[in-house]
C-alpha cells in the first residue's frame, strides 16, 4: 500500500516537467471490477526543462501494455509510476491500463456511486486513472471516448459523436490532469440555456438521479446568476457549448470545478423547500458560484505547483463571498464569514497545524484543503483590495487575465500585475503568504483635548508557529471610524496602513474626545486585543455605524460575559442583555443582522478566547455558562417574543431569499429562547405545522436542547427515512444540540443505526463530525469521547484517508485543555498514530499534531 517513511516535498525543489503534452486522447471501457484505459499522449521536450527524465505518475494501476510510436516497450514501475527510455523529438505514448473502480473506497479517480461512475482527480487523483504527468503545469487538450452499457456518458469540454453505448467528448482548452472528468450513470437532466455577454448560446444541464428532479430548480437558477455576474463584475465570459454539473452522493468535499463538467455532492447542489434550510440554500449557492467561478480562476489560469493552491482557492473564495454579498446582504456575509473563519482558521492558525497560506513543503497535498489556504487566503486578497482600491484591484485582474489566461502561476505572477498596476512595492505584503500565524494587535489611545489631538498608537505580534520561531511585522490595512459622544461619525471610515511592530496614527481638529471604531469590516484578520470596558461596547452596539463593529460589539460584550461567569462566577452581564433587547426589537433593522446579533459564541470559541488570555479551559464550566447566559436571555426578552414573533412573519409561499430567510433565522433564534421558557409547546407547535425544512429542523433542534425529543425525532425519522440527505441533518442534529451526557451514548447508538454508513462521507461525518462538535460532549472528563472518534477513525482510514485526516481536526487543540484530558487525548491521537499500515494522509495529520 503506502510507503512506511511518508516523503516531504518542498517548494523550494520545483523544477519543470521535460515534457509538454501536446495531445491526450483517452478511450475508457467501463467495468465496475475491470475498466480498462487505453491513453495515446502526444509528447515533445521542453524547451524550459533541463531534466529530460522521463516519468508519468501511477497508483493502484495494473500496466497491460505500452508502445512509443508504436513500438512495444517496457517501462520500470515504481510505487509512484514509471520511466522509461524515449527518444530525443517528440514521440507518441501509448499504454493500456486497468483499474477496478468498484474497489475504490477512497473516493479519488475513477469510483463508483451506487452504480454511478464518478471521477476525483484533484489534487493527484488522476494518476489512479492512467500513467500521467499528474501536475498542474502540465497541460494538455483532451480528447475522450467512453464505452459503457449506461445511457449517460459525460466528460470535459464539448460533446462530439455518441452512440448506443459510447460517447466522444473534446475540451478545445488546455488542462491539467486534475482537471479531469468523467461521470456514466442512469441520470437525467435539469436543463436550461444561457446567452453570453457576446452571444454564445451555452446548454446548461443539472445531471441527477431519477427521484432529484424535483431538487434542481435552485441550482440552476444560482449557476445562472453566477455565470452573469461573472460577466457584470469581472468581464469573464464562458468558453464552452455546454456546461454540465453531476450531483453524486459518495464525495469527499464540496464540489469540484472540472472544466465543463463541475461534480458536486449532492448535498451541496440538490435543494427543495420541504428538504433544504435556508442555509442549505445559501450554501449552494455559494458552492455553484464557487465551482463556476474556478473556470477562470483555476482552469484557464491555474496553479504551476500545489504549493500555489491559495491562488486559486483564495481568489475563488474571495470572488464568491463578493457574490453573495451582491445578491444578498453585504454586511450579514461579512459576519458570517469571520463568524467562521475565526471557528475554523483560527485554531488552525494557533495550533500544531498551522501553516502559511502558501506552504513550503507538504506530505499529503490533500490535508491542504484548508480554512488557511482558502479562508485565510481569501482574507489576504481583501486586503490587497483594500489597500489598493477597486479601481486598481479591477484593473489588476483584467491584467491578470490578459497576463496569464492559458498559464500555470504562481503568488509571484499575481503579486506582479499588483505591483505593475499601481507601482507599489508587495515585498512586505507578500509575508501575508509566508508567514503563518494570526497576528495580535493591540491599541492605546491619546487624547489631547487643548490640540483638539486623537492619537491611536498600535503594536502587533504574531506568536511563533511551529518551523517559524520569529516574526516579522506583517502589513496591516485598519479601517478606524470615530464617534462622538452622541454617536453621530466626526471621522468617516478611513484606512490606516500599518507597517511597522510599533506606529501610531493622529487625528487632529476634533472638538471632543472620540469613541473609535477600530478594525471596521474586520479589514484585516487579527486577533484585536483591546478592552474598551463595557461602557464603550454598549455605546458601539447602540450606535457604531459600521454594521460589523456593531455585531462585534455585542459579540465581545457577550465573550466578556461569558468570561467573568467562568472564571468569577459572575451573573450574565445585564449590559449585554440590555443592548441586545434594545437592538433586537429595532424594526429598522434587517432581521437576518438581530439574528446575528442574538447569537452567542460558540462553546468552542470561548474556549480558544480563554486559551488566549492564559486559561485553561473547562468544557463543562463553559457549557454551564452558555447555559445561563441563554437563560438570562431567554428571561430577559420573555416581554417580546410576540412582538418578535410578528416581525418574523412571512406572507406568501416560501422563498430561500435574503428577506425570507432572515426573517426566519430571527424567529428560530427567538424560538430556541421560548423553548427555555414554555416547556417546548410553541416548538413542538411549529414541528407539527411547518411545510419547509427550516421551520421543522429548527423546532425539533429546540426540543431535542429541551430534551423533548422523543416522539419528535421518530415521527422526523418516519417521515423522511427515504431521503439520504434530509436523515443526515437528522443523525447529525440530535448528537450536536443534545445534552452533553447524552452525546456520546446517541453517537454510539447511532451508529449502529441501520442507516449508518461509513463509507459515504456526509453520514459519517454527520455523526462523528457533529459528535466533535458537541463541544463538552465530545471533551468528555473520562476521555470516552476522545477514544470513540479515535476508534472510528483508524475504522475509516483503511477505507477512506482523505476524509479520516480531515476529521482528525477536532484533536488539534489538544494542548489547550487541563492535564487530564491533554493525556487523554494524545493517547488518542498516539493510537492513532500507531495503527499498522496507517496512511499517509492521517499519519502526516496525528505526526504534525503530536510534535
Ligand atoms: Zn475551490
Amino acid at each position: 500500500m503506502k510507503d512506511a517513511s511518508p516523503q516531504t516535498i518542498y517548494l523550494k525543489d520545483y523544477t519543470p516537467y521535460g515534457f509538454v503534452v501536446e495531445a491526450v486522447h483517452l478511450t475508457f471501457t467501463l467495468d465496475p471490477d475491470a475498466t480498462r484505459v487505453k491513453s495515446r499522449i502526444a509528447f515533445a521536450p521542453n524547451p524550459d526543462a533541463t531534466d529530460r527524465t522521463f516519468f508519468l505518475h501511477g497508483e493502484d494501476l495494473t500496466l497491460l501494455s505500452a508502445r512509443i510510436d508504436g513500438a512495444e516497450v517496457t517501462p520500470s514501475l515504481t510505487e509512484a509510476g514509471l520511466t522509461c527510455d524515449v527518444p530525443d523529438g517528440p514521440f507518441t505514448w501509448e499504454a493500456e491500463v486497468e483499474i477496478a473502480p468498484d474497489a475504490n473506497t477512497a473516493l479519488e479517480g475513477l469510483y463508483m456511486s451506487d452504480g454511478m461512475y464518478c471521477t476525483q482527480c484533484e489534487a493527484e487523483g488522476f494518476r489512479k486513472i492512467t500513467y500521467y504527468p499528474d501536475r498542474p503545469d502540465v497541460m494538455g487538450v483532451f480528447t475522450v471516448r467512453i464505452e459503457g452499457d449506461l445511457p449517460v456518458l459525460l466528460s470535459n469540454g464539448n460533446p462530439q459523436q455518441a452512440g448506443e453505448g459510447w460517447a466522444e467528448w473534446h475540451d478545445p482548452w488546455p488542462k491539467p490532469a486534475y482537471l479531469f472528468a468523467l461521470v456514466a450513470g442512469d441520470l437525467v437532466a435539469h436543463s436550461d440555456q444561457f446567452t453570453t455577454a457576446s452571444g454564445r448560446d451555452v446548454a446548461l444541464n443539472l445531471w441527477v438521479r431519477p427521484g432529484d428532479e424535483g431538487k434542481c430548480a435552485f441550482g440552476m437558477q444560482a449557476l445562472k446568476k453566477s455565470m452573469r455576474w461573472d460577466e457584470e463584475v469581472y468581464g469573464r465570459e464562458y468558453d464552452l457549448d455546454v456546461f454540465n454539473i453531476v450531483a453524486v452522493d459518495d464525495f469527499n468535499m464540496g464540489a469540484m470545478e472540472n472544466k465543463g463538467l463541475n461534480i458536486f455532492n449532492s448535498a451541496a447542489v440538490l435543494a427543495s423547500p420541504e428538504t433544504s434550510t435556508d442555509a442549505n440554500f445559501e450554501r449552494i449557492e455559494a458552492i455553484i458560484a464557487h465551482e463556476y467561478f474556478h473556470n477562470w480562476t483555476g482552469n484557464r489560469i491555474t496553479c504551476r505547483d500545489w504549493f500555489q493552491l491559495c491562488l486559486k482557492e483564495g481568489l475563488t473564495v474571495f470572488r464568491d463571498s463578493e457574490f453573495t454579498a451582491d445578491m444578498r446582504s453585504a454586511p450579514v456575509k461579512r459576519i458570517s464569514d469571520v463568524i467562521d473563519l475565526r471557528a475554523r482558521q483560527f485554531p488552525e492558525d494557533q495550533g500544531p497545524l498551522s501553516h502559511p497560506v502558501r506552504p513550503e513543503s507538504f506530505q499529503e497535498i490533500n490535508n491542504f484543503y484548508t480554512a488557511t489556504i482558502y479562508e485565510k487566503g481569501a482574507e489576504v486578497i481583501g486586503m490587497l483590495k483594500r489597500l489598493v482600491g477597486d479601481e486598481a484591484y479591477a484593473k489588476a485582474l483584467a491584467l491578470y487575465f490578459d497576463r496569464h489566461d492559458g498559464q500555470a502561476c504562481t503568488i509571484e505572477d499575481w503579486l506582479a500585475v499588483f505591483a505593475d498596476v499601481t507601482g507599489r512595492d508587495l515585498a512586505q505584503f507578500k509575508r501575508w503568504y509566508s508567514q503563518a500565524g494570526t497576528p495580535r494587535l493591540s491599541v492605546n489611545e491619546e487624547w489631547d483635548a487643548e490640540a483638539g489631538r486623537y492619537t491611536l498608537s498600535f503594536h502587533q505580534h504574531t506568536p511563533p508557529t511551529p518551523g517559524q520561531p520569529d516574526k516579522a511585522p506583517q502589513v496591516l490595512p485598519i479601517a478606524v471610524g470615530l464617534l462622538n459622544a452622541n454617536g453621530d461619525e466626526v471621522v468617516e471610515t478611513t484606512l490606516l496602513e500599518m507597517t511597522e511592530a510599533e506606529q501610531s496614527f493622529t487625528f487632529e481638529g476634533l472638538t471632543g474626545r472620540p469613541v473609535p471604531s477600530i478594525l471596521r469590516g474586520f479589514s484585516a484578520p487579527v486577533v484585536l486585543d483591546r478592552d474598551p470596558g463595557p461602557e464603550e461596547r454598549a455605546f458601539l452596539l447602540a450606535h457604531d455605524t459600521d454594521p460589523f463593529n456593531r455585531w462585534e460589539a455585542g459579540r465581545q460584550l457577550a465573550r466578556e460575559s461569558l468570561l467573568a461567569q467562568i472564571t468569577k462566577g459572575a451573573a450574565p452581564d445585564a449590559a449585554y442583555l440590555d443592548g441586545i433587547a434594545t437592538l433586537v426589537r429595532d424594526d429598522t433593522l434587517d432581521p437576518a443582522f438581530r439574528a446575528l446579533m442574538l447569537g452567542t459564541p460558540t462553546q468552542s470559541e470561548m474556549a480558544q478566547v480563554l486559551h488566549e488570555r492564559g486559561t485553561v479551559p473547562d468544557p463543562d464550566a463553559i457549557h454551564a455558562a452558555a447555559e445561563a447566559l441563554a437563560e438570562a436571555k431567554a428571561l430577559r426578552l420573555a416581554p417580546i417574543f410576540d412582538a418578535l414573533a410578528m416581525a418574523c412573519h412571512v406572507e406568501g409561499a416560501y422563498a430561500p431569499d435574503a428577506e425570507q430567510s432572515g426573517k426566519r433565522a430571527l424567529g428560530s433564534a427567538v424560538l430556541s429562547l421560548q423553548t427555555r421558557r414554555d416547556g417546548g409547546v410553541t416548538a413542538r407547535a411549529q414541528f407539527e405545522s411547518a411545510d419547509n425544512m427550516t421551520l421543522q429542523l429548527a423546532a425539533l433542534t429546540c426540543l431535542v436542547r429541551a430534551g423533548q425529543d422523543a416522539e419528535a425525532l421518530a415521527a422526523f425519522e418516519e417521515q423522511w427515512r427515504h431521503d439520504r440527505l434530509v436523515m443526515d441533518k437528522w443523525f447529525a442534529m440530535q448528537i450536536a444540540a443534545t445534552a452533553p451526557d447524552n452525546a456520546l451514548p446517541r453517537a454510539e447508538a447511532l451508529t449502529a443505526h441501520p442507516a449508518f454508513d461509513m463509507k459515504n462521507p456526509n453520514r459519517f461525518r454527520a455523526v462523528l463530525g457533529a459528535f466533535a462538535m458537541n463541544h463538552a460532549g465530545f471533551h468528555r472528563a473520562d476521555g470516552k469521547g476522545y477514544d470513540f472518534v479515535a476508534d472510528w477513525l483508524v475504522k475509516l482510514d483503511a477505507k477512506n484517508p482523505q476524509t479520516t485526516a480531515r476529521m482528525c481536526a477536532p484533536f488539534q487543540t489538544w494542548r489547550r485543555y487541563d492535564a487530564g484530558r491533554q493525556e487523554k487525548m494524545r493517547a488518542a491521537l498516539q493510537r492513532i498514530a500507531d495503527t499498522p499500515s496507517l496512511s499517509r494522509d492521517t499519519t502526516e495529520m496525528v505526526s504534525r499534531m503530536l510534535q
